[in-house]
């Protein structure tokens, strides 16, 4: 790797993976691997077990990529290999939590399961994105367990899920220091399962999940499949949910539109109280950009933080990313934050691409011009496979390049319903794995959008 020393990058790779995902998942499982040798653009990354090596595959990969590439300036293929190496020759793969003490044994004062403190309600800034979600989370520290349970938020990535959910731990905790706590990711809850079960353990295992006075489950989605987590999870959710303990979970979508998650699930997640927290809107993100200046003391003007705001729009992560670049970029050039760089520090890594500016309506107007059909046709019930064909290829690309949610598509489509839009969508995919033509035509529609 010319330029590079290895070991150095690779620290450089996981401090910057540190930021975007989970302590455990750092702890468990990034901050195990060794980096081993490059041959071209393959690295090669060595992992302690088949397990680990199979989660960096399935859950890992296109991250480490992405985050290489912005790095090098180069496209990196990845093989890991399992090799126990005597520094970092971990314990077995029993999760994080297992780590500490044994599993449920000391749960209690002072036992806090997963939780950062660095996630706080003083420190969540509120705006119209989030207050429900915010209100739903303080009524909770009120009164435990009782009106809000369980609490299911969702968002898209980098919303303020985990931050909103474990503020509501660490407030718990703070207000009652005798509440026990729990908070892991669906994965962790899936990883110390398995482990339980090899270990025999997994009478420990339910002692810590079904003793607890509050659960906080993140990233719920990645339970989709998973039959016998599911099982488990529904009897540790229902012990829980009897006792009236609180639960609290998150997800990137609502119960109903997680693929292959039991009805039974799906159905007790949407008992109690559930919330979306939307993409801030600019007072908010110009707030959320003053308050991380503030916290970090970094020494930035307002009209630099409004100028980032205009610009940064899709999620809370990339704006605080996009803060801390600029003040990286005057650190390492010994110069003040002014209007220039962050003008340079943003368009070169926060251009506005044409996806994100690709409006609904020219999507819609984009496809009945390529098939020759009308708007009405498509937002009406008409049946017919030239109208009904379209009519799911609207749904896809809206997905696709404009991420509208699924609810909004079911709306701009004549009010259908969201689970239509799915079927719909899938529908295409379908079709375009299957017909090479059919592909060709959703590449000529891209371009006529300006899209690749
Ligand atoms: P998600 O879990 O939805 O992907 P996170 O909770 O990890 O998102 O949030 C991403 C980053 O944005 C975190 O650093 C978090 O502290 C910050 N953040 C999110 N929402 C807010 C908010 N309302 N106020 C302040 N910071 C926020
Ligand atoms: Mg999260």
């Amino acid at each position: 790797m010319p330029g590079h020393n290895l070991p150095v990058l690779w620290k450089t790779v996981l401090a910057d993976l540190q930021i975007d995902v989970s302590e455990t998942v750092f702890k468990s499982l990034l901050n195990l691997t060794t980096p081993l040798k490059t041959e071209g653009h393959l690295l090669e990354i060595a992992c302690p077990t088949p397990f680990n090596k199979e989660r960096l595959e399935e859950r890992y990969y296109g991250q480490i990529q992405r985050v290489l590439e912005k790095i090098t300036g180069e496209r990196w293929e990845l093989v890991f290999v399992v090799q126990h190496l005597p520094k970092t020759s971990p314990p077995p793969p029993l999760g994080p939590l297992f780590e500490k003490k044994g599993v449920g044994e000391n749960l209690g004062k002072n036992q806090v399961l997963g939780l950062s403190p660095r996630y706080t309600l003083e420190n969540f800034v509120v705006g119209s994105s989030n207050n429900l979600a915010y209100a739903v989370a303080q009524g909770i520290i009120k009164d435990p367990g009782k009106i809000h349970n369980p609490f299911f938020v969702y968002a898209d990535v980098g919303l303020g899920k985990t931050h909103l959910i474990q503020a509501i731990g660490n407030a718990l905790l703070k207000e009652r220091p005798q509440t026990k706590v729990v908070y892991c990711t669906s994965e962790d809850f899936t990883n110390e399962l398995i482990a339980a079960v090899q270990t025999k353990k997994t009478a420990l295992f339910k002692n810590k999940f079904r003793t607890t006075d509050i659960l906080i489950v993140d990233d719920i989605q990645f339970f989709a499949g998973k039959d016998s987590i599911q099982e488990e999870f529904f009897h540790t959710f229902n012990a829980l949910y009897h006792e009236q303990k609180q639960l609290v979970l998150s997800s990137d979508r609502p119960p109903q539109e997680i693929p292959k998650l039991e009805a039974r699930l799906s159905s007790r997640f949407s008992c109690g109280m559930m919330a979306d927290i939307q993409p801030p809107d600019y007072s908010t993100r110009v707030a959320i950009l003053r308050s991380k200046r503030d916290h970090f003391h970094f020494d930035v003007p307002d009209d630099i933080l409004d100028r980032v705001a205009q610009q940064v729009t899709r999620n809370i992560r990339e704006l605080e990313g996009a803060l801390k670049q600029i003040v990286a970029v005057a650190l390492s050039e010994n110069r003040t934050v002014d209007q220039e760089l962050a003008e340079a520090v943003l368009n070169k890594n926060y251009a506005i691409t044409a996806e994100r500016r690709i409006a609904p309506e020219k999507i819609l107007e984009a496809v009945c011009t390529y098939y020759n059909v009308r708007h009405q046709d498509l937002l009406g019930a008409n049946r017919r496979r030239e109208i009904v064909e379209p009519r799911h290829l609207v749904m896809y690309l809206l997905r696709q390049l404009t991420k509208t949610p699924l609810v909004q598509v079911g709306r701009l489509l004549g009010g259908r319903d969201h689970t239509t839009i799915l079927h719909g969508v899938e529908k295409i995919e379908s079709i375009l794995r299957q017909n090479g033509k059919f592909r060709q035509d959703v590449i000529n529609i891209k371009q006529s959008l300006g899209v690749k």
